[in-house]
């Protein structure tokens, strides 16, 4: 294992430790090599340190040293990117800047306004405990991933959860960042000169250009404290299922969904959910021994899991949100009849989904409540493997339709399951697909790897792009982009971290 340490790696470290104390910099081999851990396709790319700073000075102390001795930089919050890349650096020999250690301060919750302002190292446990500390007042939008991922880490990278506050990077208001040259902004109406801007964190903009874009998914700054905005909790929570047979569904479903999103009468993102993506997390593959793991999960096992689980090809979840569960019963039976007329819709009563646990996932996300879930899903193939694939389509049943077949055809023909969990705005839907696969075996990691390129390229060539993406493809889809786009991603790199210390590389800019 290489960590290809850049030659100004010990005069940096000794500043750095002089400056934020020596136990904050690690970089023992067991540490290094255990930082460098992912579960994509290629080797691991681990750091040639981890520093744990304490403070936005210290954060400008880093960054400033890493100028003076030219040493790039890899921020992470609290590193549960699992399946985009973990807590790796997108490139072996970069010093992770782990915030999360120990800027982990709930700076305020605002409950009047319905906001928090957070460190990075906040996770959605911890805001949640507060927030029910507090009286349970507020709701925190939570991911169907880990529990201890951190809020301003996954808003950053766009993640989503479900709710009004659902679209994690949109909740944002109000950051203040660190830029590679060393410099130190407040975004939005923080821009004011002023020690104290009043409207900081409930007014996005006001005047002049909206910079905060920039510091998601990119690698202009490091961001070290955000505000969040926070949906009040309603009163009655009443989630929804239905559940339908066949994988050619899905079309129908999407135009069902649709009118239920773009008027707003489910105001939570709605899932579609295929049987293998909710199921996985629940069972081991039934036929990997047997074929050696070269084959896609027959659809006869796939069938007999179904039915095991009494859950069809795919299952819709959301919920209404309202005063008492007697003001929400009208809406869930509105639901019930708008489902009811396609004729293969089954739904599946409340307490019935309560005791389902492939359904609790979805019915904790819609409730604000963070849990692990879906993550199980790794286990479902040994090996650890995992690849997070996240096109996206309008909310057009023809389109879905015709995507979600060619993948399933793409994933057959790698002999890897086709997963894949449809989460449904008003106008589109993300495509949030699992590439579960054994890391251990050289064969079947070259088969994901393929899998992964040959769907992207699919969605492409219909003119299709991915949303958040794995850090050993992110150089892949930055090709993708037009020229010119890339022209001004480099020019904007060039202008707020000239020397090129925040993690090159990472979404492809250099
Ligand atoms: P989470 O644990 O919530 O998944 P991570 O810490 O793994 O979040 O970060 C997700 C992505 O966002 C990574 O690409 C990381 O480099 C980037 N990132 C996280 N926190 C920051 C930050 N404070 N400033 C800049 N980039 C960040």
């Amino acid at each position: 294992m290489t960590t290809l340490a850049p030659p100004g790696l010990p005069a940096f470290l000794a500043a750095v430790a002089a400056r934020i104390g020596r136990e904050h910099v690690l970089a023992s081999a067991e540490t290094l090599a255990a930082y460098g851990e992912h579960t994509l396709p290629g080797g691991d790319t681990p750091p040639s340190a981890v520093l744990h700073p304490g403070s936005t000075d210290e954060v400008q102390a880093i960054v400033r040293l890493a100028n003076t001795h030219r040493v790039p930089l890899y921020p992470i919050s609290t590193g549960q990117n699992i399946g985009l890349g973990t807590r790796a650096p997108v490139r072996a020999g970069q010093v992770i800047v782990e915030l999360g250690r120990r800027m982990n301060r709930i700076v305020e919750v605002n409950e009047t306004f319905g906001y928090c302002v957070v460190e990075p190292g906040v996770t959605f446990q911890a805001l949640y405990d507060e927030l029910v500390r507090r009286g349970n007042r507020l709701m925190v939008s939570v991911t169907g991933g880990p529990p201890l991922g951190s809020v301003l880490g996954n808003a950053l990278d766009k993640g989503g959860g479900s709710g009004a506050a659902g679209d994690h990077f949109g909740s944002v208001c109000g950051m203040e960042i660190v830029l590679g040259s060393g410099e130190i902004i407040r975004t939005g109406d923080g821009s004011l000169d002023t020690p104290e801007p009043v409207n900081w964190h409930v007014s996005k903009y006001s005047f002049g250009p909206a910079l905060d874009g920039l510091f998601t998914q990119s690698n202009y700054g490091i961001v070290t404290r955000a505000g969040v905005w926070l949906q009040p909790r309603p009163p009655a929570i009443g989630s929804f299922a239905f559940t339908f047979p066949d994988d050619d569904d899905l079309a129908d479903i999407i135009e069902l969904v649709r009118p239920l999103r773009v008027s707003n009468f489910v105001p939570t993102q709605i899932r579609v959910t295929n049987d293998l993506y909710m199921l996985s997390p629940q069972e081991t593959h039934p036929e990997y021994a047997a074929t050696g793991g070269k084959a896609a999960l027959s659809d006869a096992a796939r069938k007999a899991m179904q039915a095991r689980h009494g859950l069809g090809a795919w299952t819709v979840s959301g919920a209404l949100y309202g005063a008492s569960a007697e003001a929400l019963a009208p809406g869930l039976e509105r639901l019930k009849a708008h489902f009811g007329r396609h004729g293969k819709a089954r739904h599946i009563p409340p307490e019935q989904a309560a005791a389902m646990k492939p359904l609790h996932v979805a019915l904790a996300t819609h409730s604000g409540v963070p849990g692990a879930g879906e993550l199980t899903m790794l286990r479902w193939r040994p090996g650890g493997g995992a690849i997070w694939f996240t096109p996206g389509t309008p909310m057009s049943g023809a389109i879905a339709g015709e995507l979600s077949r060619a993948c399933r055809a793409i994933c057959a023909a790698h002999g890897l399951e086709y997963m894949v969990s449809n989460v449904c705005g008003p106008r589109f839907a993300r495509g949030v697909h699992a590439i579960i696969y054994n890391r251990q075996d050289a064969d079947e990691s070259r088969r994901a790897d393929a899998c992964y390129r040959a769907m992207a390229q699919a969605f492409a060539g219909k003119g299709i792009f991915v949303g958040r993406a794995p850090t050993a493809y992110q150089g892949f889809h930055h090709a993708q982009r037009m020229p010119a786009f890339i022209r001004a991603c480099e020019a904007i790199k060039a202008a707020l971290d000239p020397n090129g210390v925040i993690a090159p590389g990472k979404y492809g800019i250099e």
